[in-house]
């Protein structure tokens, strides 16, 4: 196991809209959230809270790289300072201890730099300016390609005296958000594609917690396609916590459509289907609304017509996180969060014979209904046991 001079992180949160009461919520469960993910990484750890921050210290060794890839998947947190710690003493070997972070952090020390001192025990013999000010000579003295810039630093040191000395300066980005669990529940409609993955990220990102349902028509959708979609719901599961995967059997569903509606307005009766299905399923689990992974304009069933048609069946909200989005900025994303591998794979979400050539491009809300009306008498029966059948697994 590696083991790291860093003994401990600063942990950093945005605290825009968590003022007063709000600000307990929020740090409990962020605290709670990075206990959680720490679990996966090799160490000991406690997360403890100071004066309105949040520290997570390695009680002996630790695996630096798989703490800060763990802490990099807690949404609610924006920067994670490794900080360096040395035992409180007198001014020079604080001094030292500081040179001995910069030659750590900095194999070839040429920058401008500013000292930001704070002392928690307001006995030390100096004040928070004059420990900056040692502490910045010293430096200057010891590693002459540093110059001080009190306006624009390149590095802000931040040294503080607490019941150790901590040292750290700039800090890993996280992925920013609020913590999973402190803005409810909701449904993510999620397919095998790039989208709808990239979708739920972005929805838990804002703190709720995620539900999926998937769609599947054997055998005219393979197993494998199935098992994608559940290796995606892991994969986001990881910023997300366990998600709840409804697998819906829609076999049924679709070839009554095919049979009784246009086969130009297939994929457009069939989403609406999807979403009677999903809203269903949500209120049963406690969500407060749905989310899908569409896009402004980037298929047949996503123009801004499809969407009116494809809403007017839902009372829930409908959260469309990527409606402004670019294909490639939905990729980039996907990129990043480590989704794109697994959605690229062949394996199909939706059988080729159920999809128009030529699918209506602006349906009429007007006639989409009046020929679900061809359906009914049987529909309301196969969509019953669509949602009483569904299979649950936990993604995690
Ligand atoms: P994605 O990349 O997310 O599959 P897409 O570009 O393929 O999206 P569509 O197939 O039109 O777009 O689907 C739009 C949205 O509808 C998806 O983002 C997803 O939220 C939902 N969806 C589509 N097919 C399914 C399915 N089989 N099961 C669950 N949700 C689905
Ligand atoms: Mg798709």
């Amino acid at each position: 196991m590696e083991t790291s001079a860093f003994g401990a992180f600063l942990i950093k949160y945005a605290e825009i809209g968590i003022k007063g009461k709000n600000r307990y919520v929020f740090e409990d469960a962020l605290m709670g959230k990075i206990r959680e993910r720490l679990k996966s990484a090799e160490g000991d750890f406690e997360v403890t809270k100071s004066s309105g921050r949040i520290f997570v210290h390695a009680s002996g060794g630790y695996d630096y790289e798989e703490t800060v890839d763990a802490l990099k998947t807690v949404f609610g947190i924006c920067e994670i300072c490794p900080m360096y710690e040395a035992p409180v003493s007198d001014i020079k070997t604080i001094g030292e201890a500081a040179a001995e972070y910069i030659r750590m952090t900095f194999p070839e020390p040429d920058f401008s730099f500013k000292v930001f001192a704070r002392r928690a025990d307001k006995s030390y013999p100096l004040t928070s300016m004059e420990i900056a000010s040692e502490i910045g000579g010293m430096l200057l003295q010891k590693f002459p390609s540093l110059r001080v810039d009190v306006h624009e630093p390149e590095v802000k040191l931040n040294v503080e005296l607490r019941e150790k000395v901590y040292f750290y300066s700039d800090g890993i980005p996280g992925p920013g958000g609020m913590p999973v669990g402190t803005n409810g529940r909701a449904m993510l409609l999620l397919s095998g594609g790039i989208d709808s993955p990239v979708a739920g990220y972005m929805i838990a990102k804002r703190g709720v917690v995620i539900d999926a349902v998937y769609f599947h028509a054997p055998p005219y959708t393979s197993e494998r396609a199935r098992q994608k979609v559940e290796d995606l719901a892991k994969e986001i599961a990881v910023y997300t916590g366990p998600i709840r995967l409804h697998v819906v059997n829609f076999t049924e569903i679709q070839l009554y459509i095919y049979e009784k509606c246009p086969h130009d307005e297939l994929t457009i009766i069939m989403r609406r289907y999807m979403m009677r299905i999903a809203e269903m399923l949500a209120e049963k689990n406690g969500c407060f609304g749905l989310i899908t992974g569409e896009s402004l304009g980037q298929v047949a069933s996503q123009t801004i017509q499809s969407l009116a048609v494809t809403n007017e069946v839902c009372r829930l909200p409908v959260f469309r996180p990527l409606i402004g989005f670019d294909k490639n900025e939905i990729i980039e994303i996907s990129q990043r969060i480590g989704t794109y591998e697994t959605s690229i794979l062949p394996f199909e979400d939706c059988c080729t014979i159920f999809v128009a050539k030529h699918p209506v491009t602006k349906p009429n809300p007007g006639i989409i209904r009046r020929h679900e009306g061809n359906l009914s008498g049987k529909i309301e029966e196969l969509v019953k046991e669509a949602v009483e059948t569904a299979d649950v697994v936990v993604a995690e």
